[in-house]
């Protein structure tokens, strides 16, 4: 597995010195030393299957990070390396002079991020952005980045606050397993898959100390509450408090020993992650005292309750769908569990309110038993996604600092990576857009802007051609249309349309793309988006239901009848609330579905290898604003024209038209080919006496 980290590596001498075109030579003649080539510039030819070849070459000698670039590639070990990360390594990389000279690793990555900040003449936010598809270790770097600046970029202060004294920095370093616990869950691909974006603010005072984070999330995967694929599981927390709970607690949230629940697929799997204990400690260092965990673990145990309620047909239209015998307990406990009341509870699952005609007159219909489900689901996904947003705001007023006390801030990126399962839906189409747009964002803000900014100087380049992504992401999100905006369209039209009928509306209308595919031997309707990083297939079943995810109206008012005081904080009395609890049939404000609230996600970044290591080869490692390149070499550019023979001093338009903001890089660089040129001239007349 391997992911790319993209810091802003300024300063590094791939390019320049060593003869490297030479070293390559011999390493590429010899297999054996293949493993030593530690920057991937450093390959000739640059292809796949060479840059694999040396990549294979470093897994197995344990050098698990390569530079490429302006980027850091990093190897999964899939196996502790403890010495990799340890507090020792990091002060080593954050004391060296030039730390992307040591050996590539994400600590070099998180040194030079850190005094880029404060490098230039104006301190500038950096972001290091962590990208890769599942498992490839995302996560786990982005934590590894956090514990590097916990060390480097420790404040001297500790925090008295919630009557633990602790330092900003372990408390920040504490959100991790939090959110992980209620936002992560073991998938096919990743036994502690991120299912939701992250992106944190790390925030830095004039003195380079961390005096706070902030961290904002995308999309939570909300639908594995209620549902999840064959040999998934659902978030770890359920499984958390299922295994590690007490006996008291047991009984005070009525999980027995034992005890199956349909949202809880897989729960003889033992996991890492599964440990009770580290996220309720957790939980302590960020101000969430026991009783409010205990709120939380109640409502939890409530919602997993809730899944085993189970519908029978209705015999007659007019009825409503009768509970199963079994269930019938499980509706007693949930809504115990959820301090609701136990007959409002019921109906509002079964029968459905709707509001029509001018005088808005209230009808009543009883559910289907498909219905029923829909609305159950719901609830609890409602109730999770709520209390998923709210730990996030707990955590950010915990760890979030004054907005005096800091100027500069690091942020990380860590999203889901691109994934693909043998099915995927709205969940995938939504993950795998994210990072497309990663994959432009790389492209136009690192190949392409580079190579146009080189002939814009006009300095000797030729054009490295890169994969553009942009017929994808026309053809995902593009105008007028795209899928995103038929799906948006059936949400919008609300007509009964099948499965099949939206796959056959998505060929016709996208026909042209040359990123739409079929697969015709597929039973299911579908259809393929041919992504930088491979082929999808998504199954159209569901996609328009998933997309509106609607909540109806009944349900927030059910829950706001609830004695809970957790509940009723997500979901308080208030009277906007009701304003937005339109009728159907009525004219509202637009519905922002999924995709559309998806496509405001920004920030991201990422990239790809091959011509990220082409363009980082040819081209220059070293980028400096033109101010400092004056204020830097001035002073070396008239010792020159003094020390060089037949050097006359330039007149002052001379010096003008040479420094001018306007001169290309390409003058520049011969101002500064002359400069190095006279330099052996100049370090002798400084050397006579
Ligand atoms: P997703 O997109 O599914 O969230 P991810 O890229 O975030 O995936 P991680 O959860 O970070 O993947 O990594 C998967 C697993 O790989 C980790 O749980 C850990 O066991 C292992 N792993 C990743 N990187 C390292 C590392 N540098 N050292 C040791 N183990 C690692
Ligand atoms: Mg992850």
């Amino acid at each position: 597995m391997l992911q790319q980290v993209n810091g802003h590596r300024s300063g590094s001498d791939a390019q320049g010195g060593k003869s490297l075109r030479e070293d390559l030579q011999e390493f590429l003649g010899g297999e054996a030393l293949l493993h030593e080539l530690d920057d991937l510039t450093k390959v000739n030819p640059v292809t796949l299957e060479t840059v694999l070849r040396c990549l294979q070459a470093r897994y197995a000698a344990d050098m698990f990070y390569t530079s490429a670039g302006c980027t850091l590639v990093a190897l999964n070990p899939f196996k502790p390396v403890p010495q990799l990360y340890s507090p020792a390594l990091m002060r080593e990389y954050h004391a060296a002079p030039q730390p992307q000279k040591l050996r590539p690793h994400i600590f070099a990555v998180g040194e030079q991020t850190y005094r880029n900040v404060q490098s230039l003449i104006e301190p500038v936010n950096q972001s290091i952005i962590v990208s890769g598809e599942s498992g490839a270790g995302k996560t786990w770097t982005s934590r590894c980045l956090m514990k590097f600046y916990a060390v480097v970029a420790a404040s001297p202060t500790s925090l008295e606050s919630h009557k633990i004294a602790e330092r900003i920095e372990q408390r920040i370093l504490n959100s991790n397993p939090v959110m992980e616990a209620f936002g992560n869950a073991c998938t096919l691909r990743n036994n502690n898959s991120s299912r939701f974006g992250k992106f944190i603010q790390l925030q830095l005072n004039s003195a380079q100390q961390m005096t706070g984070a902030a961290v904002q999330t995308y999309l939570l995967e909300k639908t594995r509450v209620t549902c999840q694929a064959s040999s998934e599981r659902n978030f770890h927390i359920f499984y958390q408090i299922c295994k590690g709970a007490s006996v008291d607690e047991r009984l005070q949230w009525h999980l027995p020993e034992g005890a199956s629940f349909s949202w809880l697929p897989n729960p003889e799997r033992t996991l890492e992650e599964d440990c009770f204990q580290v996220t309720r400690e957790a939980m302590l260092h960020l101000g969430i005292d026991i009783p409010t965990q205990n709120n939380i673990f109640q409502v939890l145990a409530g919602l997993l309750h809730l899944g085993n309620i189970w519908f029978a047909d209705s015999k007659d239209e007019a009825q409503s769908c009768q509970l199963m015998d079994d269930a019938k307990c499980s509706i007693r406990t949930s809504a115990s569990l959820l301090q609701l009341p136990e007959d409002p509870l019921l109906e509002t699952l079964q029968i459905r309110t709707i509001r029509a005609g001018r005088q808005q007159q209230v009808f009543q219909k009883p559910c289907s038993r498909a219905e029923c489900d829909t609305r159950r689901d719901c609830l609890a996904k409602l109730v999770y996604a709520r209390l998923f947003d709210w730990l996030v705001s707990v955590i950010n007023s915990s760890i979030c600092a004054d907005p005096d006390s800091w100027t500069t801030f690091i942020g990380l990126l860590d999203v889901y990576g691109f994934e693909s399962f043998p099915n995927n839906s709205l969940e995938q189409l939504c993950i795998n857009y994210a990072n497309e747009k990663l994959q432009q964002h790389f492209v136009a803000h690192y190949l392409r802007a580079q190579q146009e900014e080189y002939a814009f100087e006009g300095l000797d380049w030729s054009f490295v051609n890169y994969q553009d992504n942009q017929a994808c992401l026309d053809l995902i999100e593009g105008s007028p249309i795209s899928i995103c905006s038929l799906i948006n369209e059936e949400c919008r039209l609300n007509r009964p349309s099948s499965a099949a009928q939206l796959q056959t509306r998505i060929e016709s209308a996208l026909a042209g793309s040359p990123c739409l595919g079929h697969n015709k031997l597929s039973r299911e309707p579908s259809f393929i988006v041919v992504h930088y990083a491979g082929p999808v297939q998504y199954h159209t079943a569901g996609l328009v239901e998933k997309n509106k995810d609607p909540v109806p109206p009944e349900l927030t008012r059910l829950l706001q009848q609830s004695q809970d005081s957790l509940l009723k904080v997500l979901f308080p009395m208030d009277p906007e609330e009701k304003s937005q609890e339109e009728p159907s049939g009525q004219s509202r404000a637009p519905v922002l579905t999924v995709v559309s609230k998806f496509k405001v996600l920004s920030q991201l970044e990422a990239c790809g290898l091959v011509e990220t290591i082409h363009i980082s080869a040819a081209g220059f490692p070293i980028r400096i604003p033109h101010q400092n390149f004056v204020e830097r070499y001035e002073l070396l550019r008239r010792l020159c024209t003094r020390t060089s023979p037949g050097s006359h001093s330039p007149s002052p338009d001379e010096r003008h038209s040479e420094w001018s903001p306007h001169t290309k890089g390409a003058t520049l660089q011969t101002l500064l080919q002359d400069i190095l040129h006279t330099l052996p001239a100049l370090t002798q007349a400084a050397a006579t006496p």
